[in-house]
């Protein structure tokens, strides 16, 4: 991982360092059987790094692009120490993450932001952040923890100006079992917006939930829609409750998300992983639950 450090020399020393725990962030996903690896690049912004970095516009459109260059040296790494494995490479897939991220006065986790912000504001804001991770050649956009509607509709109309890439968008939720976390009907939100894109979707779902409340949320989200389903993906955290005081607690009262994986393929839902709080082994058992799932049928 010294490489990095040698070699690329302009990038501040902060970013050096973490660039090192993030490819062997990435090396360990990797190795863990991930088929598909999401950038860095949740909060990731043109005017955050101008403001907070001090650094010019290119230079900060170029650090985006540099993120998708740093998963792409550490899958490289990894199939040339570990040939043996012959694993297929993953997917890289850049995190497109909300607005309200940027704005750090928790509007992320509601949507709040929704009722204040412009939709020309949200779009100017998102598309030289995409810009960056297209032409840095990911494979795919998670546009992903999206609390409203307003800005997925937005971001499904923008990524029409790139036509060739493809993208899932994956909503944050309420804990009512039924709503986005803006308060908008989930299954609705979710039919609605495929519809608005199906040539670019290649998934429309949720992440960073509970697992407990993934069915609730996607059972009989394609009744009625034989001809034209819509393809679903989550990837929820551990299910784990967040404590101001205690940090994350009651992990011993949650059941790991791969027990939950063979109902949700029952379900439909075609693309699963997971978000905060998990990690590589819950990779390992959801690969090996999908696995186990596929040679049942
Ligand atoms: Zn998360």
């Amino acid at each position: 991982m010294d490489f990095l450090l040698e070699k690329n020399t302009t990038t501040p020393p902060i970013l050096k360092i973490y660039v090192c725990e993030i490819l062997s962030l990435f090396c360990t996903s990797f190795s863990a059987g991930a088929d598909v690896i999401i950038t860095n690049t949740y909060q990731a912004s043109i005017s955050g790094f101008v403001q907070h970095l001090k650094i010019s516009e290119k230079e900060a459109y170029d650090l985006i692009m540099q993120s998708v260059h740093y998963v792409r040296t550490a899958c490289d790494r990894f199939a040339q120490e570990y040939p043996e494995l012959d694993q297929p490479k993953p997917l890289i897939v850049g995190s497109v993450g909300p607005y309200g991220a940027s704005l750090h006065d928790a509007s992320e986790y509601t949507g709040s932001y929704a009722a204040t912000t412009s939709v020309e504001t949200m779009r100017e804001w998102h598309r030289p952040r995409i810009a960056a991770l297209v032409e840095a050649g990911v494979d795919l956009l998670a546009l992903e923890t999206i609390p409203c509607r307003v800005e997925a509709e937005m971001l499904l109309d923008l990524i029409k100006e790139f036509p060739n890439i493809k993208a899932w968008l994956a909503f944050s939720c309420k804990q009512d079992g039924k709503s986005i976390a803006n308060g908008e009907n989930f299954q609705e939100t979710v039919r609605r917006c495929y519809d608005l894109n199906p040539r670019q979707l290649v998934a429309v779902g949720a992440n960073c939930l509970a697992p407990r409340l993934v069915e609730s949320l996607f059972k009989d989200i394609n009744k009625g829609r034989r001809q034209n389903p819509v393809p679903l993906i989550v990837y929820p955290n551990s299910g784990e409750s967040y404590n101001v005081e205690q940090g994350w607690i009651d992990r011993e009262k949650c059941e790991p998300v791969d027990t939950y994986i063979p109902h949700w393929l029952d379900m439909g839902i075609t693309w699963v992983g997971g978000c905060c709080r998990t990690y590589a082994t819950d990779v390992t058992r959801i690969k090996n639950q999908a696995k186990l799932w596929q040679c049942k049928r």
